[in-house]
């Protein structure tokens, strides 16, 4: 199983947008590209739901046939590790194993040892295509880049070892993710990490490093731009020497975990492709239930309370919602509407102050990642919020429709070919 050149994560909590998510991808193949559509939803968000891994295979299987989207299309267990990995066997065909945990806690000496003897031939300068400067390679570095990611990628090694022994080689796609982690890896760790996941067999077909900056969900790039642009330029030509090297899967790509919207970084992602002709995954988090709530306020009637509940119930509750997402959101209370606020607004009032629209003077970007946390509320209203997705559905799908096509699809992918 191959994952195309370009390829899109996308979350779907409550299962109801299936269908409006894969018109936008319609879309764009309608114009002449075909990105591919990969659902993803971790542990995590199942626990937190009450969801089953098969739920999300079943919501994107009937998707497709009601669409009839004839390209491929994947399920992700996303950010899978050992303890949680066999309620996805059936249900998934793209796996992300996570093994961020393991970074930094070291292999045993023989194997570090024995991993830098065989690589000792990598100890030097390497001239590699589309870089300015020669990757240095330093006899301290591959011991350093050993002692803290070797372990990791075993791991890893085990965790494909497992899935390809339930369900078969060649049968999935595999990804490894190294993101929720707070350093960054460097173009030349990311060298030695790629050697260490060939000599594991991985045949990963997208790695996910830590890029500088910050990943909040739901809102924009907090960093330098222009060191992003630089290091995921030096990833892309880094990976493409590797593939060579250790013979890696040729299609081997980076995947962009990015937290959702990082709209001031697609314009350099595409520059880079497109000089590089080189593809990528990126990975959205389950910003389509923010715009069911845009979808819902903007409904108004019904729609607009269930939207205004949800608001006033997370609001109670924002310590116990924001704690698993504590790394990779940014919200300080005093910069959120208070209940009574939010409770006189109007239905585009409300839309307003959660739709991405960053030069929308009522965009509040704390009310966005606040919400973006706070779909537990939703899923324990039951049928009281899902009910509402159906009632309101067509204002809804367009909302989920225009987000994915305008937002993210033709800002990223428009410009390539
Ligand atoms: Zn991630």
């Amino acid at each position: 199983m191959i994952l195309a050149k370009y390829s899109m994560g996308v979350g779907d909590r409550f299962g109801h947008q299936g269908r409006a998510q894969l018109q936008a991808f319609k879309t764009l193949q309608a114009a002449g590209l075909t990105v591919v559509p990969v659902w993803n939803k971790s542990f995590r968000e199942h626990s937190i739901i009450g969801t089953q891994p098969m739920d999300v295979r079943r919501a994107a299987d009937a998707s497709v046939a009601a669409e009839g989207w004839t390209a491929d299309y994947h399920v992700d267990a996303d950010h899978i590790s050992q303890k949680n990995v066999d309620g996805f066997i059936a249900a998934s065909d793209f796996f992300t194993l996570d093994v961020a945990d393991h970074i930094g806690s070291a292999a045993s000496e023989a194997d570090i040892k024995a991993f830098i003897t065989r690589h000792r031939n990598l100890i030097g300068n390497h001239a590699i295509p589309g870089l300015t400067q020669p990757l240095v390679l330093t006899e301290k570095t591959l011991a350093s880049s050993a002692q803290t990611y070797l372990h990791a990628v075993k791991e890893a090694g085990k965790l494909y070892r497992h899935i390809e022994a339930k369900k078969g080689a060649g049968t999935f796609i595999t990804e490894v993710s190294m993101d929720e982690t707070n350093q960054p890896q460097t173009p030349v760790e990311m060298l030695v990490i790629l050697a260490a996941l060939a000599d594991e067999n991985i045949p990963a077909q997208t790695i996910a490093p830590k890029f500088t900056g910050r990943f909040n969900k739901g809102v924009d790039y907090v960093g330098d731009v222009a060191v992003f642009a630089r290091e995921f330029a030096e990833d892309v030509c880094v990976i493409r020497y590797a593939i060579k090297q250790f013979g890696l899967p040729s299609n081997l790509k980076l995947s962009v975990h990015s937290g959702s919207d990082k709209f001031s970084l697609y314009g350099p992602i595409a520059a880079v492709l497109k000089q590089f002709d080189a593809g990528v995954h990126l990975k959205t988090a389950g910003t389509t239930w923010l715009e069911e709530m845009i979808g819902l306020a903007e409904a108004g009637g019904k729609g607009l309370v269930v939207a205004k509940d949800v608001y006033s119930m997370a609001r109670s509750r924002l310590d116990e919602l924001c704690a698993p997402y504590a790394t990779v959101i940014d919200v300080k209370p005093e910069r959120l509407p208070s209940v009574e606020t939010v409770a006189q607004m109007d239905g585009a009032r409300m839309a307003r102050m959660l739709r991405h629209v960053q030069s929308c003077p009522d965009f509040n970007p704390d009310a966005r990642q606040f919400i973006h946390v706070a779909y537990k509320v939703a899923a324990e209203m039951g049928e009281r919020y899902t009910d509402a997705l159906v009632a309101y559905a067509p204002v809804v799908a367009r909302n989920v429709r225009e987000n994915i096509q305008e937002r993210h699809l033709k800002p990223l992918f428009a410009g390539l070919k």
